[in-house]
């Protein structure tokens, strides 16, 4: 497998890590389960090696992740701000900028940058960067099994396995290979509670999110003959049924699912005028270029950007992008 391509810069890390007494672990402005997983694995690794470690990133956090092993070392803002440390690790972030300038380039301070976007600007001393990487769970397993044999306990396994999970969709989307596959395996093997994991992530929902879901699978729309869909996520569905903008986590797959449908957007109203854009393709088309278009991006597949503008012009903007890329 491949996990030996990284092997200098697993030690190179490890070496850091050894050199190094307190750690900030960060990742990417709200955090996913991969995101999360990642950050609470390695942090968990750090406090059995018995340095100080504080995890941070930025936005809102799921109150689901607070139920993870290693949650107990995630820290707010403020605290995050004050911790005198002298390594920071950041996963799953192509840039500085996604961490809200709490991970710095390598110029200013120790920094250890793992992520698996192809946009990564290798801000890192050490750079653990694969684009073909199904996760960033994916590369930190790599680590492990590189660095740091024997130290995966069931709640990092269970942290890793959460995010090899989410970012594949539940290994249904395109990012699913063989790899990914026996290394969820092998969590499995070390205590991984594959079962738990998928009911609670993924399956389960409250009764208040599936209401906000029929709204917004009612305010689907087709484009160019149902080649593109759009959704949307607007601040009254949220007061109408009592949810969160976290709550609508994975809506946008909903659209992904639709027969013919090669290119979806869903739109979710942060504040009075500023809209979160969550882009899919289905198939070739690159989201990430036209996300990058208005300084956001992602993957090929998946991207997500934020516009200063109503809901309308917003869907606009994008259904136009759409139609260049449909051509
Ligand atoms: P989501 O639509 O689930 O929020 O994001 C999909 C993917 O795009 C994720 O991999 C996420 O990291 C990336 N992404 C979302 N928003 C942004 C953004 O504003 N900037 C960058 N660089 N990546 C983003
Ligand atoms: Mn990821």
């Amino acid at each position: 497998m491949s996990g030996e391509r990284f092997e200098r810069e697993f030690s190179e890390m490890m070496a850091l890590i050894e050199r190094h007494g307190s750690v900030l672990v960060t990742g990417h402005i709200d955090p996913d389960g991969d995101c999360i997983g990642s950050m609470f694995a390695i942090a968990l690794m750090l406090e059995a090696m018995g340095k100080k470690v504080m995890c941070y990133a930025p936005g809102e956090i799921s109150e689901l992740f607070l139920k993870l092993p290693g949650a107990s070392m995630l820290a707010g803002r403020d605290d995050a701000s004050e911790f005198k440390h002298d390594l920071v690790i950041t996963v799953d972030s192509p840039n500085t900028e996604r961490t809200e300038h709490f991970a710095r380039p390598c110029e200013d301070e120790d920094v250890i940058n793992i992520d698996h976007h192809p946009t990564n600007e290798m801000f890192g001393c050490v750079n653990v960067v694969d684009s073909d990487a199904a996760a960033t769970t994916v590369l930190v397993y790599r680590f492990f099994r590189s660095a740091a044999p024997g130290m995966i306990t069931t709640d990092i396994a269970d942290c890793l396995y959460l995010g090899i999970l989410m970012d594949t969709g539940g290994f249904r989307f395109q990012n699913v290979d063989s790899e990914a596959l026996l290394i969820a395996s092998e969590l499995i093997g070390l205590g991984a509670r594959a079962y738990e994991i998928a009911h609670e992530y993924i399956y389960v929902k409250k009764y208040s999110t599936l209401k906000l879901l029929g709204l917004v699978l009612d305010s689907l729309r087709l484009h160019f003959d149902g080649r593109a869909a759009t959704m949307e996520v607007t601040a009254g569905m949220l007061e109408k049924t009592g949810t969160t903008l976290k709550d609508s986590e994975g809506f946008v797959d909903y659209g992904a699912a639709l027969d013919d449908v090669e290119l979806v957007a869903l739109f979710r109203e942060t504040a009075p005028g500023e809209i979160r854009v969550s882009l899919r393709s289905r198939n070739h088309h690159d989201v990430s270029a036209l996300a990058e278009r208005f300084g956001g991006g992602g993957h090929v597949r998946a991207a997500g950007l934020t516009l200063e503008t109503d809901l309308a012009s917003a869907r606009e903007t994008i259904v136009r992008g759409f139609g260049e890329m449909l051509g």
